[in-house]
């Protein structure tokens, strides 16, 4: 046995348990299948063809979910021309503001619905979806909303108009969320949309499709398709839509903006991310240690600006490795509907295999690795919360993004090291400084090339402020007026 993985000595008592408390789904329905919501109405795919969306925490089957093909995409995008030219572009932007704001409010009053279906669907656990995923999702539908009438004031000198028909991709880690935040801003900006939901979580955009009918919002105003990367990849060679934003893997990214290019396509891209989470000696530990468990172990590792990366002052190193340790033997592992689970399931079997690939890879490196040995349950996609120590820069589980509850630890003397370690990146989408001098956060901040810098916290999100990234983190930003600026056209 490695010295990381030796049996590590909690300073607490550990033999009470939690009383389970599962969230109901008694209140929720998911319909067996689901069509595509193609100009208003749920329409069967064109050659007939569904696959399974599972539970990833029990790998039963949820629903039946249309396969779209291009043939499928071509007719999304059509209807979405058609509202763009006959109602949406030409309609008064506060009257557009209000169908905005109902979308935000029939999300709030069915959060509970959500918050279940997205803990079905996607494996994260119930206290994240519900707390955090459906709440932002409302909160971005109200903020573009606010937003749809001012728009013309906005930008001194120049005259805003929409694009046209948006195009937008998104993964499986926050999935209403992600269509919540390419939905809100490109509507408030007098565009049209045609939307895919990631292959493994579907569900709550089908959902949203349900509410926007509720709403109102003329026919074809937003599309919803379903379908693999083949469909993804119909939608951004379609020759009729004027802006692409996709979030995803840093690969997949790459294979998007090599399309794009050389057309007339504007497009966003946010992709992956290694962030660097610093703690100084100085900081308050208890706190850090907390916010190291917030940053990478809370939703399964599954975020794309996750402190997967941990830099710790040498003189502290010892100290917050074994905090962190008892922490992490506290956090439960399990039933996403549990109110108490902290890690859900990870998202699908070949997201599993791939971060078990990753551990293998990371003890073949020499690194140690350390893991809990929390409980998990039979059935299901589960990851117990890891780290590595003893790893080098150019070990590949420190320099690649593994997406999931794995943390590399490395450590630093002093402020220009840790600067420089974290620097050392292809990526450049986020990072974290603990410490209680207000002057070392401002230092660090500034150098530090990436998107969002949080500090003596981690992973808070605002639809006021933008987000994005350097390097191969991503093109454009989302949030904030930045982010509606990438749905217009500035005159
Ligand atoms: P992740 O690694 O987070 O699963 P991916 O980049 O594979 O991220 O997937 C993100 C989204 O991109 C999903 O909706 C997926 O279906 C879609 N996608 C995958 N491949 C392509 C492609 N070649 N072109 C467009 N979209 C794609």
């Amino acid at each position: 046995m490695d010295k990381a993985n030796a049996p590590h000595k909690l300073n607490f008592d550990t033999s009470w348990e939690y009383a389970e408390a599962p969230e109901s789904t008694d209140h929720i329905e998911i319909k067996k299948q689901y069509g595509l919501f193609i100009a208003g109405e749920f329409v069967p795919p064109k050659k007939g063809k569904y696959f399974d969306t599972i539970n990833p925490a029990t790998e039963k089957v949820l629903a039946k979910v249309a396969q779209s093909d291009a043939s499928d995409i071509d007719r999304a995008v059509k209807a979405a021309r058609h509202a763009y030219d006959t109602h949406w572009s030409k309609m008064k932007a506060a009257e557009r503001g209000k169908y905005i704001y109902r979308i935000a409010r029939i999300i709030q009053e069915r959060a509970r619905e959500f918050a279940v279906i997205e803990s079905l669907d996607g494996g994260k656990p119930i206290r994240e979806s519900r707390d955090v995923d459906i709440p932002l999702a409302a909160a971005h539908f109200f903020y573009s909303a606010g937003w749809a009438d001012k728009i013309d004031y906005a930008f001194p000198c120049r005259t805003p108009a929409p694009l046209g028909v948006a195009g937008q991709i998104i993964p499986w880690n926050f999935p209403l969320l992600m269509a919540a935040w390419k939905i809100a801003p490109a509507l408030a900006c007098g565009n049209t949309v045609v939307l895919k939901p990631a292959e493994t979580t579907p569900l709550t955009a089908l959902k949203l499709a349900e509410v926007i009918q509720d709403a109102g919002l003329p026919p074809g105003v937003v599309n919803i398709v379903t379908g693999d990367g083949a469909t993804g990849a119909a939608i951004v060679d379609h020759g009729d839509i004027d802006k692409i934003a996709f979030t995803g893997s840093t690969d997949v990214g790459r294979v998007i903006q090599k399309a794009l290019a050389g057309t007339e396509k504007k497009y966003t891209l946010e992709l992956g991310g290694k962030a660097a989470n610093i703690i100084f000696a100085d900081a308050a530990i208890d706190q850090a240690v907390e916010g190291i468990v917030n940053a990478i172990f809370f939703n399964q590792g599954h975020v794309c600006c996750a402190g997967s990366r941990l830099l710790v002052q040498e003189s502290v190193a010892e100290e917050v490795i074994a905090k962190l340790k008892d922490r992490m033997q506290t956090l439960i592992v399990g039933d996403p509907l549990d109110k108490n689970t902290d890690i859900g399931a990870i998202n699908s079997a070949a997201q599993l295999e791939r971060i078990n690939a990753y551990l293998d890879l990371g003890k073949k490196e020499g690194a140690a690795m350390y893991q809990t040995n929390s409980k998990t349950p039979d059935k299901g996609y589960w990851c117990r919360p890891t780290l590595f120590t003893d790893v080098a820069q150019s070990h590949r589980v420190v320099r690649e993004e593994i997406f999931g509850p794995v943390l590399a630890i490395q450590t630093f003397r002093t402020l220009d090291e840790a600067v420089t370690k974290a620097n050392n990146t292809q990526y450049g989408l986020s990072g974290g400084v603990w410490t209680d001098k207000g002057a070392k956060i401002f230092k660090v901040g500034s150098k530090i090339r990436a998107g969002v810098i949080w500090a003596n916290t981690f992973n808070k999100f605002d639809p006021t402020s933008p987000f994005g990234g350097y390097k191969e983190s991503g093109v454009g930003r989302e949030g904030g007026m930045h982010g509606l600026s990438a749905y217009l056209k500035l005159q």
